[in-house]
């Protein structure tokens, strides 16, 4: 097959059998050979596709942009711990004075007095106030999360996300990533 575009940058959103993202954090994504595959498979309709196609002297199809699952998966209800996803859920705010510069991780019970790496552990934090708590515990420093650390839900992180477009969206993914019940009217 011969690409007329480097198609690198030309991944398929991947959607649900009911018309939303398979997942939002990581958005679902595959790679355009992967969403030809399950075209071919069957696995998949096509929604929308980009101007740019793949072709061979018999055959010609334009990548797919959007694609839907034509079995419904039930989505995890649990998103995963990630850096990112806990910036997200701490809305890429200090936990300590609330500020979005020079963001790093803190263990709120230090690693050193048995704290664990987890959601109700780990918190946004700039580098100063890390600096500053160093290892001691928050009563002992005086430096309590604004919110208590918790695990996320999928809901939760999707409306922070709201307040983050990412930055680059092919326009056909738009109609599918910002809609949900509470939009309708
Ligand atoms: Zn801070």
């Amino acid at each position: 097959m011969t690409i007329a575009v480097s198609p690198q940058a030309l991944p398929a959103l991947v959607l649900n059998a009911d018309y939303r993202p398979l997942s939002y954090y990581p958005l679902s994504l595959w790679s355009w050979q992967d969403a030809i595959k399950a075209v071919f498979l069957d696995r998949v309709n096509i929604i929308a596709e980009y101007d740019q196609a793949v072709s061979s002297p018999s055959f010609s199809m334009r990548l797919p942009s959007v694609v839907c699952l034509k079995t419904y998966i039930k989505p995890s209800r649990n998103p995963a711990f990630t850096r990112f996803n806990v910036f997200l859920r701490d809305r890429f705010q200090c936990q300590y004075c609330g500020t979005r510069d020079e963001l790093t991780f803190d263990h709120v019970i230090p690693r050193c007095r048995g704290g664990q790496t987890t959601w109700e552990n780990v918190v946004a934090a700039c580098s100063p106030c890390n600096l500053k708590k160093g290892s001691r515990l928050p009563k002992q420093a005086g430096m309590i999360p604004h919110q208590k650390p918790l695990q996320p839900t999928v809901q939760d992180l999707h409306n922070n996300g709201r307040l983050f477009p990412p930055n680059y969206l092919h326009e056909s993914w738009l109609d599918y990533l910002y809609w949900d019940s509470e939009l309708e009217p």
